[in-house]
């Protein structure tokens, strides 16, 4: 199947899971999620339509980014872990960083996007997951993040973020994410009522999307299904 095949096909089931869940698909984006293939691949995803991309590296996109960086209406989200130091280049390379995960983070992408004259769209990464491989802020320290936000006036906090922990059953892996899904929608209740504009909730991949716009996802993050299989990583 070709990737414009992949995107129609996606489009047609996030259709059937917002009848089922009686949610407006305008409110469900669809992020295609290229990290790890070759910018070509990007680049017809683009063609077939596709504005919304996520990557999970900063130095992985600098570099798609001379050949792919100046597409039409292009909204590169970056969804891998941030070292703060690299957080100037990603405020520039970046339309949205989609895994604050602490409070000094924060506060150096406030200061890079003010220095570039940018607001930056945020979202938190929240760690649900027990999983020693799977990052984000712990949900304790979440209530602090949020207090401190609005402070941080070249930052737009859009959203929480998470990814569950890797299915026993593949089969199974919607409803294995469920109670990480409600936990996340919870924590985003709470937080939008100090920060009104946080109604973003980033949650599915492509084997649990249907349960996560089921559980209320305005944005689910989807590679394997768009793009096929990732070579393995090296790093
Ligand atoms: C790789 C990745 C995805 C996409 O996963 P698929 O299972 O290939 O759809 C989504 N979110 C994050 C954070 C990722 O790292």
């Amino acid at each position: 199947m070709s990737i414009a095949e992949n995107l129609a096909h996606l489009h047609d089931q996030i259709l059937a899971a917002c009848a089922r869940a009686n949610r407006n698909p305008a409110d469900v984006a669809l992020m295609a999620v290229s990290k790890m293939h070759p910018v070509d691949l990007l680049l017809e995803a683009h063609a077939a339509g596709q504005r919304l991309f996520g990557e999970n590296r900063v130095q992985e996109w600098q570099g798609k980014s001379e050949i792919a960086g100046t597409l039409e209406d292009l909204d590169m989200h970056l969804i891998g872990p941030l070292q703060s130091n690299k957080s100037t280049r990603a405020a520039e390379l970046f339309h949205s960083i989609d895994t604050v995960d602490s409070l000094k983070l924060a506060q150096r992408l406030n200061a890079a996007a003010g220095a570039l004259g940018k607001k930056l769209p945020i979202y938190i990464e929240v760690k649900l997951s027990p999983e020693e491989s799977k990052h984000g802020l712990a949900p304790a320290d979440l209530p602090a993040l949020i207090e401190a936000l609005p402070s941080l006036t070249h930052l737009r906090p859009t959203g929480l973020m998470t990814v569950p922990p890797w299915p026993a059953d593949i089969a199974q892996a919607g409803d294995e994410a469920r109670p990480y899904f409600r936990e996340l929608r919870r924590l985003r209740d709470q937080s939008q009522r100090t920060i009104p504009t946080l109604t973003g909730l980033s949650i599915g991949m492509s084997n649990d999307f249907a349960a996560a716009i089921e559980e209320g996802s305005t944005c689910i993050r989807i590679g394997t299904a768009i793009f096929g299989k990732r070579a393995p990583a090296s790093a």
